[in-house]
């Protein structure tokens, strides 16, 4: 039978809802401490979940494995005595670069139980990206596989003093020196191990963004950040203990922890891990043999499948599905109507980023969605629509003005930092609310509409990408003088990177040197986020205190009024 959806009486929801009860959804551990890995998996040893299926992995070929909650939890342990045979401590980094496989779950949720501090990396960055995080992080240890280190770690991981240990999941033909191979060495540790139980404010997961300008940013969440994983779980991907929920997100950002692990776990479900990359028809595959029940996706994924057509979903059972969810881009009125009449479901939009750790603004399973709109705050969420002032900010209380979408503090899951900068976090607050860089807009019956960034980062295909990064490897070029970085519109990525560089004396704009300048940034950036093109300009549009003026690029380059198109230059972070 299916369950009925999720907050069957929103506004009662909302106006009984408070974090502190919510607090008690998950049970306390001993002593009164918290520990997300406590909540995702200990929990349910003493219950019948301990024997459902935590995670069915699906490798690239060959047969499905099911793992158990208690097999899931045995190898966490394993991993987290590992650790600590390593020396790991409470509030050490580990950083986890790898593909999506059961170990990467394990690796997760072990360096939790030990209380250390977890951060995913995505796998197709390039050398340059995966070295800056580290040197801003100063991760103690690092898990990888033995390919990614040689392709991405192996050449400067040597002159970053914090890391003592490199760890190397799945098969290892030679461990390089200073590397361990896990597999043996978990196999000689003990399945048991006493997770840790954390203050609520402990750190426990630390997830790199972007901003238009400076390095990349490591925003720092808390184990309390649980409470919302798990309440967002349910009130806005409807997750319902035993459903078989599969989460498209790659595990390297964001959403694949708070989504691809956490919340999944809390809630009791069966996870859908699927070690391959997107491909049509093994997705309807999945979708069908799997008997998926919720599917929690993104717009350029969905912008891909309705590129191939109806009629390969219609060759699939999807009577499985009950509820679609999307993140992570704007999801067009289109994508919606094409789920309701391809996959017989419509897709729910959702909203949140980085920073906020969890949901904050969905379309919920027993609401009418407004396709289109993000859809409206979780209970426990206030949000709201401003305009900035020379003082702070001011709400805007009419409807369907645009202004930035702001969220009144606190909330579990919010960052607690962007890690060794200060001020740089507290830019992002305007007393209790705080701003999130984005345009919106709030109708009368409270849905909110995304309009865009206020800032220059680049969403593609639903990465988050800081153009300063890019700009920075462009500049290492030694004919480059000047490099602005810029989003124009795709139809399948939703935007792609596009560079614009101006020389130095003596270097001629040819052919030749533009895939020299391409190239570099691909081997240093990786495919994911180096420029797609490249284009020469004598000079590039700067403010006078030489700042390149990106919007006055993307302007000339979309053919839109370039008033104003400038106006929040330099106005947001
Ligand atoms: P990230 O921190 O990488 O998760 O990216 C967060 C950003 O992605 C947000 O600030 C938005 O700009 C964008 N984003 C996330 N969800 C949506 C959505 N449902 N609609 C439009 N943009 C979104």
């Amino acid at each position: 039978m299916r369950p009925s959806p999720t907050l069957p009486d929103y506004a009662a929801a909302c106006a009984s809802f408070s974090w502190r009860d919510a607090r008690t959804w998950l049970p306390a551990m001993p002593g009164g401490g918290i520990n997300i890995a406590h909540a995702a998996l200990d929990r349910h040893l003493d219950t019948p979940t301990a024997e459902q299926t935590a995670i069915r992995f699906l490798p690239r070929d060959g047969a499905a494995v099911d793992i158990s909650y208690r097999e899931l939890a045995e190898r966490a342990n394993r991993f987290a005595n590992l650790l600590a045979s390593l020396g790991l401590e409470p509030g050490d980094g580990v950083y986890c670069l790898a593909h999506r496989t059961p170990d990467l779950y394990a690796a997760a949720l072990g360096t939790l139980k030990l209380g250390g501090v977890f951060t995913p990396l995505f796998s197709a960055f390039g050398p340059e990206p995966i070295r800056s995080r580290v040197e801003i992080g100063t991760p103690v240890v690092i898990v990888t596989t033995e390919r990614l280190y040689r392709r991405k770690l192996a050449g400067w991981l040597h002159r970053m003093p914090s890391v003592k240990q490199v760890l190397l999941i799945g098969e290892v033909a030679e461990a390089p020196p200073g590397t361990l191979a896990v597999e043996p060495a978990l196999a000689a540790q003990s399945p048991d191990y006493p997770t840790r139980s954390m203050e609520p404010e402990a750190p426990a997961l630390l997830h790199f963004t972007s901003g238009t300008t400076g390095r990349p940013k490591g925003a720092l969440h808390v184990h309390e950040a649980v409470v919302a994983h798990h309440i967002t779980g349910y009130y806005a991907l409807d997750l319902h203990p035993g459903d078989i929920y599969w989460c498209t997100a790659d595990p390297g950002w964001v959403t694949g922890t708070s989504y691809g692990i956490i919340a999944p776990f809390t809630n009791g479900v069966t996870l859908v891990v699927d070690e391959e990359e997107f491909d049509a028809e093994r997705w309807y595959r999945i979708l069908e043999e799997q008997r998926v029940a919720v599917w929690y996706t993104a717009p350029t994924a969905i912008r891909m499948l309705m590129k191939v057509g109806p009629e390969l979903a219609r060759r699939h059972d999807l009577s499985s599905l009950r509820f679609l969810a999307s993140v992570g881009e704007p999801l067009n009125p289109e994508a919606v109507h094409w789920g309701r009449a391809t996959l017989g479901l419509p897709f729910h939009d959702n909203w949140w980023q980085t920073e906020t750790g969890g949901i904050m603004i969905a379309n919920f399973a027993s609401m009418p969605i407004k396709p289109g709109s993000m859809g409206r705050p979780v209970p426990g969420i206030e949000a709201g629509v401003a305009r900035r002032t020379d003082s702070g900010i001011e709400l805007i209380e009419d409807p369907d003005e645009t202004g930035e979408l702001v969220l009144k503090a606190p909330w579990p899951s919010m960052f607690r930092g962007y890690l060794h900068e200060e001020a740089r976090y507290r830019q992002c607050f305007a007393g209790a609310w705080y701003l999130t860089g984005d345009l919106a807009r709030r109708d009368a019956e409270g849905y909110f509409w995304f309009i865009g960034r206020a800032d220059d980062v680049i969403k593609s295909a639903g990465h988050l990408i800081g153009p300063f990064e890019v700009e920075s490897v462009l500049m290492e070029h030694p004919a480059v003088a000047e490099a602005g970085v810029i989003g124009i519109p795709d139809e399948i990525a939703g935007e792609t990177v596009k560079a614009f560089v101006s020389l130095k004396p003596g270097h001629a704009p040819d052919e030749a040197l533009r895939r020299e300048i391409l190239g570099l940034a691909r081997q240093r950036l990786g495919p994911a986020v180096a420029p797609r093109q490249v284009e020469f300009r004598e000079r590039l549009p700067s403010t006078r205190s030489g700042k390149i003026m990106r919007r006055l690029l993307r302007a000339r380059e979309l053919g839109l009024p370039e008033g104003d198109t400038s106006t929040l230059e330099g106005g947001f972070e």
